[in-house]
């Protein structure tokens, strides 16, 4: 259920509304608007009549909500999510860059690879210490090690940090050193990591799934909000399709979409949503003119010698070849960088 306070409704009618939807076993979710108060109210919108909570003091209008998520529908906050983190918004006028290496391999690559992304003026570090591999053969991560090495490499050159978390048990540790929290692809329909995640008051990326419909990954998104915490970020990372010429088919059109049936923001990953570096620069392209709130890309100091996704981790000139463009193209859309 959707109530949309009248412009000036009290702080005493809000409270009346908020009780009422209590009593009728609603769970309420509050958002203060710069101009209305909307409450979301997730429970038995069926047999509850809108005209109920439409007649109360102050309310502007009451509906249901159709859509099987709700506290992640663009109804829920017309105006759109803006996630402030350190200094920076996401969802704002401003395309965030996040950048930096698949995984933290050591502290010589992580210094160099945070000197990278700083020099060409993205503002989020990014690498897991917690890899999600298909083989389990392959390098794993480096652990907590890796977070500390990652927190003093973005430490010292003015970057934010964005980590992968697999598992719940990894929350309280990856949450000490990473200012936002990665879902990872693999990981979009563990409930019960999503749970657990809901509880964090921290900013988190969920990763779409390898074959999540839209839908689906909004059911996701709602897992965490109805946790309580509000601060999620889409990021679209290509899915799997008939299509194996690339390493997944990154989906451009869910930006748009996303923009249209949501209020989070969204960002882009050509990484993985190619697999192959000489693609990422146009699909990272394609993705901020679509009209993405920021990217995340893997980029790496020498990523032929990368322990994991080498092939698709930009070169250090390629990264700087990027910011370039997008300083052209994000003004084209009416955005900065
Ligand atoms: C990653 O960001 O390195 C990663 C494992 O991504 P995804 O979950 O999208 O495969
Ligand atoms: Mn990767």
């Amino acid at each position: 259920m959707l109530i949309v306070m009248e412009e000036g409704a009290t702080e005493a009618q809000v409270q009346t509304v908020i009780d009422r939807m209590v009593e009728l076993q609603f769970n309420v979710h509050r958002s203060t608007g710069m101009v209305h108060t909307v409450l979301g109210g997730v429970g038995p919108e069926e047999t509850v009549d809108p005209l109920v909570f439409e007649v109360m003091e102050g309310v502007r209008e009451c509906r249901r909500i159709m859509s099987p998520y709700k506290l992640a529908s663009r109804s829920f906050k017309p105006s759109g999510t803006v996630v402030q983190v350190g200094g920076i918004s996401i969802g704002g006028n401003r395309v965030v860059i996040m950048a930096g290496p698949c995984s933290v391999e050591s502290r010589d690559q992580i210094q160099r690879s945070a000197e990278i992304v700083a020099r060409a003026g993205a503002s989020v570090l990014r690498a897991g210490a917690f890899k999600p591999r298909s083989s389990p053969y392959s390098f794993q991560g480096m652990g907590e090690a890796g977070l500390v090495l990652l927190r003093q490499a973005a430490d010292a050159n003015g970057l934010l940090v964005i980590s992968e978390v697999m598992d719940a048990s990894q929350i309280e540790m990856v949450a000490a050193h990473a200012d936002i929290l990665q879902i990872g692809a693999r990981n979009m329909q563990n409930y019960t990591l999503l749970r657990e995640i809901g509880k964090l008051r921290k900013p988190v990326v969920l990763k779409r799934g390898i074959a999540a419909t839209v839908e689906e990954w909004l059911l996701s998104a709602e897992y965490i909000l109805s946790g309580g915490n509000y601060e999620v970020i889409l990021c679209e990372r290509g899915i799997r399709t008939f299509e194996s010429y690339t390493r997944n088919t990154m989906d451009i059109s869910a930006i748009p979409v996303i923009k249209k049936l949501s209020h989070l923001p969204i960002i882009g990953d050509p990484s993985h949503g190619t697999g192959r570096r000489d693609f990422v620069l146009p699909m990272a392209r394609a993705a901020v003119a679509a009209g993405a709130d920021g990217l995340l890309v893997e980029a790496h100091p020498d990523p032929d010698r990368a322990l994991s996704d080498g092939a698709q981790s930009l070169r250090p000139e390629q990264l700087n070849e990027l910011m370039g463009q997008l300083r052209i193209i994000a003004p084209a859309v009416g955005r900065t960088l």
